[in-house]
């Protein structure tokens, strides 16, 4: 009976495969950076590997959801990119299998730290600092004063004018949510969200979304990091971008491998290829402009210099740890209200 009915299951997922014309894919990859750096790293791997990957983009605290929904069975083998603490969560959570990459000795130090504090289980790939973005034509337009602060941006001028990331979906907005409270203290840091909620427009459930919208005008001010502004402006859209005159944060962008992974040999060459860089150079490629955690990658021109911008000593391994980024979502969800 138990043969039968494994025979049967045999032949429902053969008759499901052959019926779609599907081949279950060598590789799935899900993936928190921008939608163009996503398949382009699907392109490339596929032409260096020959062989064909499922890599599907999604934001950091989604693909989180997703690997914890999917611990006794996952789907997925690899996570590449988006911010690093939510990797370092998924680390202690025991979700990501421990990999010594081939390329980890030439990885920059900030970038060696970090597979260090994760206990070997996510490498650093990129870094970039976290700041907003004007419309600078929709500014003069509305004739107001440029915000060049965080507390600028509390200014009721600009009621209704600013998106930002949700924190709970959104790595970039979780950064910024972090960030705040390493600025000005957790209580003060909420009061300010309270008092910015005022001018939110929107909380977008992805992180690149404000920046992409202030660049068309949808909105004046987005929040974001500034290498996705960067790319905006590449392309053209009038924005002007600002690193907060009081500082800011700034995020270490990972790669991990999913514990249970069903591709374990090919997650792990997927993980070299991310870190090399011919991996990494996909991404000024594909027009972005994080700094790569290779040294031997080539920077991307207009990267923002991250060691010109007032930074705060971004401390991972608390707003990494699954108790406080639980509770400073919790009280973000209590205090602030979500509206999107
Ligand atoms: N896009 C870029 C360019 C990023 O650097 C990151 C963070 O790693 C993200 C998106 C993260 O996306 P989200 O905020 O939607 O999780």
């Amino acid at each position: 009976m138990r043969g039968i009915t494994a025979f049967s299951a045999v032949a429902a997922l053969w008759l499901a495969s052959a019926s779609t014309g599907m081949a279950a894919p060598s590789l799935t990859v899900l993936c928190g950076v921008d939608e163009m750096w996503c398949a382009a790293m699907k392109t490339a791997y596929e032409a260096k590997t020959g062989l064909e990957i499922s890599v599907t983009r999604k934001s950091t605290g989604d693909i989180l959801n997703q690997i914890r929904a999917e611990k006794a069975a996952p789907t997925v083998d690899v996570w590449w990119g988006g911010t690093g603490d939510t990797h370092l969560q998924a680390g202690s959570e025991n979700l990501l299998e421990p990999y010594q990459p081939a390329h980890e000795r030439d990885m920059l130090p900030w970038a060696q730290n970090f597979f260090a504090m994760s206990g070997g289980r996510s490498a650093g790939i990129y870094a970039g600092a976290l700041g907003f973005a004007y419309n600078a034509d929709l500014l003069r337009e509305l004739k107001l004063p440029a915000p060049t602060c965080w507390k600028d941006l509390t200014d009721v001028a600009y009621r209704g004018r600013i998106q930002s990331g949700n924190p709970n979906s959104s790595g970039t907005a979780f950064t910024t949510l972090a960030t705040l409270v390493q600025l000005f203290g957790e209580d003060e840091a909420f009061r300010y969200l309270a008092a910015l909620n005022r001018n939110i427009e929107r909380y977008t459930p992805s992180g690149a979304a404000p920046v992409k919208a202030a660049a068309r005008g949808e909105t004046l001010i987005g929040i974001s990091f500034m290498h996705d502004a960067v790319t905006q402006k590449q392309v053209g859209f009038p924005l002007v971008i600002v690193a907060p005159c009081e500082g800011t944060g700034y995020e270490i962008g990972a790669v991990s491998i999913v514990k249970g992974a069903r591709n374990i040999e090919e997650a792990k060459r997927f993980v070299d290829f991310a870190l090399s860089p011919e991996g990494q150079g996909t991404g000024a490629a594909s027009g972005q402009n994080q700094v790569p955690s290779n040294a031997k990658s080539s920077l991307p021109l207009a990267a923002p210099d991250i060691s010109m911008i007032k930074m705060v000593d971004y401390d991972f391994a608390t707003f990494g740890s699954p108790g406080e980024r639980s509770r400073l979502l919790r009280r973000f969800d209590a205090e602030i209200a979500v509206t999107n």
